[in-house]
């Protein structure tokens, strides 16, 4: 058995352990509610752990942070984790097997009962594939420095874990994503060049800036008068462009279509980093450069992160708008703030940190901490 240890959240008690069968207690998780994180040994970094309670039934339970690793296969509390991000590793082995909208059913029967949840919280295979190489890559995050897609596609092929996905066709993924005008053509060679295995048709990943005034259907995609026909185009969120084109390409398919495009909204060419509205790429538009500035004081590091995966709590799916961390840079310790428009009380109590309004990065100065 794994030990537990407590930790305060006000940084004055002393961190003590404790045994699993304490933290199956109604009482003791009830005392501990909002005073106590728990920290569970089952990995060796450990998994940070927080108490919840849910208002319809009086019950507290154990909920595992969001930002935290995943607790050992063996570990009685394995199951506690109640995010989408348990499923990207399953996605990962047939890189190219997409089943869109596989869960929706499910989701938006449990959605019904919750009028805050977002009415699109599925996301498709190649939806997960993106937030797995990004997650991976660290290119979720902002520190305010311009990021133009050479340097964002650098980051993705160059990752150590990203290096580490392998396609049935004997090459690694990164070997198989190619970028730019130029690009396409590597892409489709390469596709070309694979041998189809176990019935899992080949394919390479090919990704494109699309500027502002980008039109899309639900088969085509227009950029700059240039038309790319897939047999289906994702758009996951409601923003208009500029958007990074993630599209496969299939060894099934002519020359100039695509199995699947996914359009995702970004800041701008300088930024590519995903938004999920119009209004916060205006936010973002603002606030990167404003964030660029924070980081030139010599006290802390600020930084922005775009959360890849939405939580899934109850089976409500949260998707704050960023988490906004600082590090201090004498002694490298670490606090962050949740930033969203809405779910502002159940956002506290699964991030147990302070929850602040998107519009607040805006107001004039410094952001307080
Ligand atoms: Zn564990």
């Amino acid at each position: 058995m794994s030990e537990i240890i407590l930790v305060p959240r006000d940084k004055s008690g002393l961190q003590v352990s404790t045994r699993y069968a304490d933290v199956a207690g109604q009482v003791n998780l009830k005392a501990w509610y909002r005073h106590y994180d728990l920290q569970c040994g089952c990995i060796p970094e450990g998994v940070m752990m927080h108490i919840r309670h849910r208002q319809d039934t009086d019950l507290f339970y154990l909920a595992d942070n969001p930002t935290s690793e995943r607790h050992s296969e063996s570990c009685d509390l394995h199951t506690v984790r109640a995010t989408v991000s348990s499923e990207e590793l399953q996605l990962l082995k047939p890189v190219v097997e997409f089943h869109p909208y596989k869960e929706r059913n499910r989701s938006e029967r449990n959605s019904s009962t919750n009028h805050s949840v977002s009415k699109r919280p599925i996301m498709s295979g190649l939806e997960k594939l993106f937030a797995t190489l990004i997650t991976n890559s660290f290119t979720n995050y902002q520190f305010g420095r311009y990021q133009n897609l050479p340097d964002f596609m650098n980051k993705v092929i160059n990752s150590e874990k990203n290096k580490a996905i392998g396609t049935p066709w004997g090459k690694t993924l990164t070997e198989l994503c190619y970028y730019g005008p130029k690009g396409l053509e590597y892409a489709q060679s390469a596709v070309k060049r694979l041998d189809q295995t176990h019935n899992q048709i080949p394919a390479s990943l090919w990704f494109n800036y699309a500027p502002a005034g980008t039109t899309h259907t639900g088969t085509s995609v227009t950029v700059r008068e240039q038309q790319f026909t897939a047999t289906k185009v994702q758009v996951p969120h409601k923003a208009s462009g500029p958007f990074l084109m993630v599209c496969t390409i299939s060894k099934q398919q002519s020359d100039n279509q695509f199995r699947d495009i996914l359009l995702v909204p970004i800041v701008s060419k300088d930024y590519i980093f995903a938004v999920h509205s119009d209004i916060e790429r205006e936010i973002l538009q603002a606030f990167l450069p404003k964030l660029f500035r924070m980081n030139s004081h010599a006290e802390f590091t600020y930084y922005l992160n775009k959360p890849a995966w939405p939580v899934i709590d109850n089976g409500a799916v949260y998707w704050p708008n960023w988490l906004l961390h600082r590090k201090s840079k004498s002694d490298r310790k670490k606090s962050f703030k949740v930033i969203s428009d809405d779910n502002v009380d159940v956002l506290a109590d699964i991030y147990g940190v302070e929850v602040i309004h998107m519009s607040s990065l805006l107001a004039a100065g410094e952001v307080t901490w």
